[in-house]
């Protein structure tokens, strides 16, 4: 069951009705008292939380569910307008799990929705992730390009892991510096790119299945 709050019937009826349809269970709520409400009877896997709500605001509902240990690991989504609410939000070492600005395309939503899901499982004892000829030992913090090791930083490593839990999916470069630097990190988004260049020259071959998205990010997937 993923549980949304969000105010406006229009956005939050689309929400639920984009989850059903992807073979989520799902429920909307207007405003924090009624998500409560509800949150009592039954644990959600996943919230999706917009900011600007009558009453309590966003963010105050996602401080309360992190510092209940009852909620405190369910995954949270801030869903926020884009512009200066969206970087400010990102600025703040809030605690949510994942950022999406609106408005969003739907097939991006329910990616990233999957994405985090499948994140916060629980880590199986040999947790391998890869594309291609790359392949990623999350345990034994080991990268192969076709069989043959290549030495990372510890930085490169997480970036990698980072772009290959999410493939196919455009990580904004504030989103790659907050989690990989961390949200107090006042670095530049440069930061990212300069790592991104040299991960990219250690993979050698495998290095061009990480994709430059002009003006946003980066992304890493089978080239088109
Ligand atoms: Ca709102």
């Amino acid at each position: 069951m993923i549980y949304c709050v969000e105010d406006e019937r229009n956005i939050r009826e689309l929400i639920v009705y984009t989850l059903e349809t992807s073979g989520f269970e799902a429920k909307g709520f207007a405003s924090g008292a009624e998500f409560f409400q509800d949150l009592a009877l039954e644990k959600p896997e996943l919230i999706l939380l917009d900011i600007m709500l009558p009453g309590e605001d966003g963010l105050e509902i996602l401080k309360k569910l992190k510092n209940s240990t009852n909620t405190k690991d369910i995954p949270v989504i801030m869903v926020t307008a884009r512009g200066a609410e969206y970087d400010k939000v990102l600025g703040l070492d809030s605690g949510a799990d994942d950022y999406i600005a609106k408005p969003f395309g739907m097939m991006e939503f329910v990616a990233r929705v999957k994405a985090l899901l499948r994140r916060s499982k629980k880590v199986p004892s040999n947790r391998r992730l890869g594309i291609g000829k790359l392949e990623l030992d999350v345990n034994k913090h080991v990268v192969t390009v076709d069989g043959e090791e290549t030495v990372l930083t510890l930085k490169e490593f997480q970036l990698l892991q980072y772009l290959l839990e999410n493939v196919g999916i455009v990580l904004s470069r504030d989103q790659l510096l907050a989690h990989i630097w961390g949200y107090d990190f006042d670095g530049e988004t440069r930061t990212v790119d300069v790592h991104i260049r040299t991960l990219r020259q250690k993979l050698g071959t495998c290095g061009e299945l990480i994709e430059t998205v002009r003006g946003v990010g980066y992304r890493i997937g089978e080239p088109r």
